[in-house]
């Protein structure tokens, strides 16, 4: 019998393509915030190059969720708010710790399967498996993309015809960043080549490293000695021009390095200024806040602990702390702080949200965080509701900030400047390195690091908690 009074429209789902490590947490906070799912994974009919399982939130290499240390570790930061917004990763991967240290390490297949289980218990959340090969269909709404590194060509193709093919990276092509405040200045110097200003009016926008021949002569040696990782074999190898790994360059010439990103023409060395350096190394500003610098032009396939010792032989970077080291990998990811706005939107068309590793964060601890807020701004949006991003002052508003606007895009090197980023400290608005500890007693400088990174989780944790004390009603039971 037909009901006599009719009922509310049931509520339309919000689409959520992809049940990786992003995908599945942002599943779980729209559906506890009382808005119904449906979540497309096309494994198993369709599976990547790297992933082994049908299992949501697999885990495609290692099983570490890295430090889990809160007080001085960003990424600990970060897992210490996604905890507190009832994040199903992190309660999954605290129930399947295996012993790591400090570190917070998961049994793989009880993770996935426990992200899982919850997944297709939760009344608000179906699954569909199968591949979408295409943008999302126009009666979608509200969809969030979150297919990650290894994003189905077909779909990746679709999203390139939207963004542009220049906005949409299928490599990462990463040179190593550091923290500014370890780069000696006492050795290095600000200046363009030939002084030219750039378009923010600055004509000292480059740290500038110089090298005496011996020194540089010593680091072509290193560099051709040293360890690299390989391709794995799905990635081929993706060299073209311009965008050679250091080593390669240094493998073709020990000259070719000096005469390209290493030349050192147009700058005079503001502590020598009558000794010609034989090359220079540049850096350039990476975050708007001034606090990253990346090396121009080194990016690179050396073993990590490689970089670090033969980076540290530059002059001026002998203590230089790195906020990431180099690489280059397969992953599909946008130009986000040109295409998306604040709140994760493709500015384009903003039915679609994009979240996880194609936004331009890294690992699996961000990905899943940048899923976390993409499925709250989704559910706040379809509950009719305004939802203020996390302060920059959090490890999570940090890491959107990065990926939404934070990042400064380089007008030589075009859409590329932006690459992915793991959460780090040097993503946070900058803190008064404190000169006293608790006591009154004055820091010796070695502990001064240690206090201003404890004094950033101490910031982040009073303004999370001042955040979730904001508009968060729906979400209070996450
Ligand atoms: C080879 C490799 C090794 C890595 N090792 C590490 C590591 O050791 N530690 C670390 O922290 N990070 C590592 N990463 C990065 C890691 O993959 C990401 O950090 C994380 O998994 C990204 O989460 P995500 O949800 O964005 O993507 P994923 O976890 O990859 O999830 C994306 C999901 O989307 C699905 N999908 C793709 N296209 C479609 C489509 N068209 N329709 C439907 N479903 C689709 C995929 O099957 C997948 O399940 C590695 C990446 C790669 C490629």
């Amino acid at each position: 019998m037909a009901p006599l009074f009719m009922t509310s429209a049931p509520m339309r789902p919000i689409h959520i393509i992809g049940g990786g490590l992003a995908g599945s947490e942002a599943a779980w906070q729209a559906a506890n915030a009382g808005v119904p799912v449906i979540l497309h994974e096309m494994r198993p009919s369709r599976t990547t190059a790297a992933h082994r399982t049908p299992h949501l939130a697999e885990l495609v290499c290692s099983n570490s969720f890295r430090s889990d240390d809160s007080s001085t570790n960003a990424v600990g930061v970060l897992h210490r708010e996604m905890r507190a917004l009832g994040s199903l990763v992190l309660k999954s991967a605290d129930a399947h710790q295996v012993p790591a240290g400090a570190a917070l390490a998961v049994d793989r297949d009880g993770f996935s399967q426990a992200v899982e289980a919850a997944i297709l218990s939760h009344p608000l959340i179906e699954v569909e498996r199968g591949e979408i090969a295409g943008l999302p269909p126009e009666d979608w709404d509200s969809a969030i993309i979150a297919t990650g590194p290894l994003t189905s060509p077909a779909l990746a193709e679709a999203i390139g015809g939207l963004t542009g093919t220049s906005a949409l990276a299928f490599f990462d092509a990463i040179a190593p960043i550091v923290h500014a405040a370890s780069i000696d200045m006492d050795v290095a110097w600000m200046q363009s080549r030939y002084d030219k200003e750039g378009p923010a009016g600055s004509a000292g926008a480059y740290v500038n490293c110089p090298m005496s021949r011996d020194r540089y002569e010593a680091f072509i040696d290193a560099l051709l000695a040293a360890e690299k990782t390989e391709f794995r074999e799905f990635e081929g190898t993706p060299y073209f021009d311009g965008c050679l790994p250091i080593e390669v360059m240094a493998e073709r010439g020990r000259e070719t390095l000096r005469h390209g990103p290493m030349k050192p023409f147009g700058l005079t060395n503001a502590h020598e200024p009558k000794v010609k350096p034989y090359a220079i190394v540049q850096l350039r500003q990476d975050n708007a806040l001034g606090t990253l610098f990346n090396i121009v032009g080194f990016q690179t396939k050396l073993k990590y602990g490689e970089q670090s010792r033969i980076f540290r032989m530059i002059p001026g970077l002998d203590k230089a702390e790195f906020a990431r080291l180099g690489g280059m990998h397969r992953n599909t990811y946008l130009n986000s702080p040109r295409l998306l706005d604040a709140r994760l939107r493709l500015k384009a068309e903003r039915r679609l949200r994009f979240a996880g590793q194609i936004t331009g964060c890294e690992g699996y601890v961000e990905s899943a965080a940048v899923g976390l807020i993409a499925g709250r701004f989704a559910a706040a949006e379809r509950l009719g509701l305004a939802l203020e991003p996390p302060p920059a002052t959090t490890a999570i508003g940090a890491l959107l900030n990065h990926i939404t606007g934070g990042h400064i895009e380089s007008i030589d090197e075009g859409p590329r400047s932006f690459q992915p980023m793991n959460v780090n400290f040097g993503l946070f608005p900058p803190i008064a390195e404190p000169r006293f500890d608790e006591a009154g007693r004055r820091l010796p400088g070695a502990e001064r690091g240690l206090a201003r990174k404890r004094a950033l989780s101490a910031r982040a944790e009073r303004d999370l908690s001042r955040w979730m004390e904001g508009d968060q009603a729906p979400f209070a039971a996450a």
